[in-house]
């Protein structure tokens, strides 16, 4: 583990102005540890969804339970069956003659069929009824002539055990039927209620605190003067962190002076895991934030070679007197720029909020996209411009810029249904040349 003081030096080969998004993506991901055994808590399988498994998920049982019907047909011994099966020298029909088989009975889902077919009998079964003793194939009911209590078939391409679930296909008892570590999906909910689990041990979520920097900045419902702006970055932030289901704890606005400040980053540092503030890092107010960052506990990086997003600090606040003394929370000192917020958010701070919470981390699918126009990119940096894409009939993406980048027009967020994500060693793009696309659809 490192100690306070030492990371810093995991960025001494890069230069401290532009360092590689992927290069504070792998220190992030060093310093976002997950949390330890004690943190994990009981929940009833409806408030499980969304919430990080803290241990794997061993299936009690076998799923299905037995061997049943996956059709609508008739159970029968394959065993009767000619050429075509394994068990060809026990059948004495040629390989075109129709098998005939009497009806001895009914097996549906839930009532299953009592007794046992004797030799060239079968059972009437509908899909999900328990295969019955004897029989281990199913013939569907579109390929049978039934006349009284007798079907006649065709037995060419009708294998031995088809049609038929086998027990523990699903889940075999005693094998890990969910990870530690997994993001409990709508699937896995029904997955855990078919079991018979009623409840799973998660990771108590991650408490992240959060807090807008400006002494321009009016709240929602108060008068705009001018040079005033609303704050909208607390909102942006609050659903980003209410869609990876952490707890958000709001701390409002933070004046632009050093004692607010630092109350403030004291105050977010008691109870919360992280803390995440907007505005306050850019060249001017920079020194001061800073300062107090020494202050307070340590600066991991300021500037990351990014757009939007340049001015990013990262690091460690401890709520003691010294750096290294109380609690301790992982410090985002994300720009001002409502666009930039969002884009350090789903690039710098989203593996951190996963790997904290206990989750497996996962990258976000890119897809490629053929850009429809020239756009300007500078090598040395990464930017996640704001697009909008779509798939020609022939299942080709392609995708425009949304117009003017600047990160501060949010609308352009709302605009566009993707990021396009320009590598750090890219120039400027051609119209028809391949780029990344990250489509906004369910991660924003
Ligand atoms: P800063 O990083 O504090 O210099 O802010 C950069 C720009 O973002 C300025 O134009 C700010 O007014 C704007 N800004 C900062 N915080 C917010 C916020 N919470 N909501 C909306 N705009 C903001
Ligand atoms: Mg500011």
């Amino acid at each position: 583990m490192n100690t306070p003081r030492h990371f810093p030096s995991c960025v001494a080969e890069y230069d401290p102005n532009a360092l590689p998004v992927s290069a504070a993506q792998e220190i992030v991901r060093q310093w976002a540890l997950p949390r330890g055994r004690t943190e994990v808590e009981h929940v009833g399988l409806f408030n499980a969804l969304d919430r990080v498994l803290a241990e794997d998920v061993i299936s009690p049982i076998n799923v299905p339970s037995h061997d049943n019907s996956a059709m609508d047909g008739y159970a029968f011994d394959g065993a009767t069956l000619p050429s075509g099966s394994d068990h060809a020298a026990r059948s004495s029909l040629p390989d075109d003659a129709l098998l005939r088989l009497t009806v001895a009975g009914t097996a549906l889902a839930g009532q299953p069929f009592e007794g046992h077919p004797l030799a060239a009998q079968c059972v009437r079964i509908m899909t999900g009824a328990l295969i019955p003793p004897g029989c281990d194939t199913v013939v569907p009911q579109e390929l049978v002539q039934r006349t009284g209590d007798a079907i006649t078939f065709a037995p060419a391409g009708i294998v031995r055990g088809a049609n038929r679930r086998l027990a523990g296909e699903d889940l075999a008892q005693g094998q890990p039927a969910l990870r530690k570590g997994r993001i409990v999906r709508a699937s896995d909910l029904g997955l855990l209620a078919s079991l018979g689990i009623g409840g799973v041990e998660v990771q108590r979520r991650v408490r992240v605190a959060f807090f807008s920097t400006g002494d321009e900045l009016r709240s929602v419902g108060e008068g705009l003067a001018p040079g005033c702006v609303y704050d909208s970055n607390r909102y942006t932030l609050f659903a980003m962190l209410r869609r990876m289901n952490v707890e958000p704890v709001d701390l409002g606005i933070v004046r632009d002076d050093r004692a607010s400040l630092e109350r403030a980053l004291r105050q977010a540092t008691q109870g919360a895991d992280v803390v995440i503030s907007s505005g306050g890092v850019s060249v001017g107010d920079a020194d001061f934030t800073r300062d107090l960052m020494n202050a307070l506990g340590d600066v991991a990086f300021w500037k990351i070679a990014m757009r939007p997003g340049r001015p990013l600090a990262f690091g460690r606040l401890w709520s003691g007197k010294r750096p290294g003394e109380g609690e301790s929370a992982l410090f985002f000192g994300l720009p001002g720029n409502p666009v930039a917020v969002m884009a350090t958010f789903y690039f710098i701070v989203r593996e951190a909020l996963l790997a904290m919470s206990g989750a497996t981390p996962y990258s976000l699918p890119l897809i490629a996209a053929t850009s429809s126009q020239p756009i300007n990119k500078r090598a040395g940096r990464s930017e996640f411009q704001r697009g909008i894409a779509r798939r020609d009939t022939a299942g080709h993406w392609h995708v425009v810029t949304t117009g003017p980048q600047g990160s501060g027009v949010l609308s352009s967020m709302s605009e566009a249904n993707c990021f396009i994500v320009l590598k750090h060693d890219a120039g400027n793009i051609d119209a028809g040349d391949s780029v990344d696309i990250l489509p906004f659809d369910g991660l924003i």
